[in-house]
């Protein structure tokens, strides 16, 4: 079984996530996407970020009706900042996975920062990983030992973003286009991001 790791705050969750997660998933003839809602993510510490409650909730939302994707909650429970590390490892025990069967997906923005990460040699040797394009974000600048280890995706470029989703439910721009409608509805309903 070969399956993909989707780590994110996802708050919110939006099209181009779901974008490059079906991208993945049918050019790597990938079983199954596990997106995995980060508990705190490493690197937005300092950052407000929507309660867990509700990003769980909306990722529920946004991946109800897309087959092959799944939520796995490993980093929720763990709670603490959440190391894809420490995650990657968890899931290869959980599943008996290895090295072959097990892919993991980053955008090209997080992947110029990989140096920051933790152990980040160590990921590229647990798991095959996999750069989504992101307009605005090269990745010819990250280390070739990096760059000659991972698959670039040949996806769609999408400009969308959580941040600019924020920053326009806050000024009562629309969002429409760039978010499914259940997560939309959510939104409205809980009156997340207005301040
Ligand atoms: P924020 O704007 O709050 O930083 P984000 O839109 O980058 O959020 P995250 O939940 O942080 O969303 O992203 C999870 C993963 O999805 C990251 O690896 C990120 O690079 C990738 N990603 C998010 N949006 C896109 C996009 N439009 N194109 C390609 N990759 C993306």
């Amino acid at each position: 079984m070969k399956v993909c790791l989707f780590g994110g705050t996802f708050d919110p969750p939006h099209n181009g996530h779901l974008a490059i997660a079906r991208q993945c998933r049918q050019e790597l003839n990938l079983e199954r996407i596990y997106f995995i809602p980060a508990f705190l993510a490493p690197h937005k510490t300092n950052l407000k970020i929507a309660d867990v409650r509700h990003r769980l909730a909306m990722l529920n939302l946004a991946v109800q009706n897309e087959s092959g994707f799944e939520i796995l909650k490993f980093e929720l429970e763990r709670q603490g900042i959440s190391y894809s590390i420490d995650t990657i490892l968890a899931v290869k025990r959980e599943f008996q996975l290895g090295k072959k069967d097990l892919y993991f997906l980053i955008g090209a923005d997080s992947f110029t920062e990989f140096n920051t990460w933790r152990e980040p040699e160590r990921i590229l040797d647990e798991c095959r990983v996999i750069v989504a394009g992101r307009p605005g974000f090269s990745i010819d600048r990250v280390p070739q030992a990096y760059r000659q280890k991972v698959m670039v995706l040949s996806n769609p470029l999408m400009t969308v973003s959580s941040t600019d989703i924020r920053q326009r439910i806050q000024k009562h721009l629309s969002v429409d286009e760039l978010i499914p409608e259940p997560v939309l509805d959510y939104i409205r309903k809980n009156k997340l991001y207005q301040n």
